[in-house]
């Protein structure tokens, strides 16, 4: 069983189509399942279109699992605690996301939800839906008390792995090789038996970790593995439906830097 993981869409539908595209054309199956991290809407311009192609992707099971940015812009949350850039982004979004597009929002379910065979799904971490797992640090605690070997996790927008055995503790970025940027790339981390792991496979619209190109991952079961991917997609049409939205030229400008 292989698994396309993806997390923080955040409403960029060109960066998803990419991923989709490159999913269905990796070496092999494919992908079997969906998985989603959460964090479908705020931010982009194309948030009814990012659900519609999410909810109609073949797939033979989908686990979806509500984000932050999902909560405030369906109106189950406020967005006291968002920055201006986010709470305006989250407001235009309320507006424009079609009715039943809003209800399938409202009934995300909230995270960890099981995938089954030792592996949890959740948006912040498998302790809090909205705690930030950017570090080592961060990782430790739920790394020790997570009910199960394997998590996957989002909402840093940040690629990557922190894993433990024992006493011992590793932090996993993907190693791509250098000078590819503009390519699609792809690196495979095993994930032995006896070992723990928490798995962010990046942010899909919305890199923050100075890769521009959309982040997404495959976990085989059977292989028992993990697979980073990064490719390129149309940022300049992506940045394009932002300014036509009017949203603020900063969701705009961030798409090429990656930060
Ligand atoms: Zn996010």
């Amino acid at each position: 069983m292989r698994a396309l993981v993806v997390s923080d869409i955040h409403g960029n539908l060109h960066a998803l189509e990419a991923v989709l595209k490159v999913a269905r054309s990796c070496s092999g199956p494919g992908f079997d399942e969906l998985w989603n991290l959460g964090d479908v809407v705020g931010y982009g311009a194309r948030p009814n279109e990012v659900i519609d192609t999410l909810r109609s992707t073949p797939a033979s099971r989908v686990i979806h699992v509500r984000g932050n940015h999902d909560r405030v812009c369906c109106g189950l949350s406020s967005s006291q605690g968002f920055n201006p850039v986010a709470a305006q982004a989250a407001n235009w979004t309320r507006q424009h996301l079609r009715p039943e597009n809003l209800d399938w929002l409202r009934a995300l379910p909230m995270g960890p939800v099981p995938a089954g065979d030792g592996v949890l799904c959740v948006h912040g971490s498998p302790l809090h839906e909205d705690q930030y797992i950017a570090s080592m640090r961060d990782a430790w605690i739920p790394l020790q008390r997570m009910p199960v070997d394997i998590a996957f996790f989002g909402h840093t927008h940040l690629q990557g792995a922190f894993s433990c055995r024992a006493e011992f503790w590793s932090e996993d970025p993907p190693a791509y090789v250098h000078g590819s940027g503009s390519q699609v790339q792809h690196f495979t981390l095993p994930l032995p038996v006896g070992a723990r792991y928490l798995i962010n496979p990046g942010g899909v619209g919305q890199p923050r970790d100075g890769d521009w190109r959309a982040a997404f991952a495959i976990y085989d079961q059977t292989e028992r593995q993990v697979t980073f991917f990064r490719t390129p997609y149309d940022v300049q049409a992506a940045q394009a439906a932002i300014r036509e939205a009017r949203l603020p030229e900063r969701l705009a400008a961030r798409l090429t830097t990656g930060r």
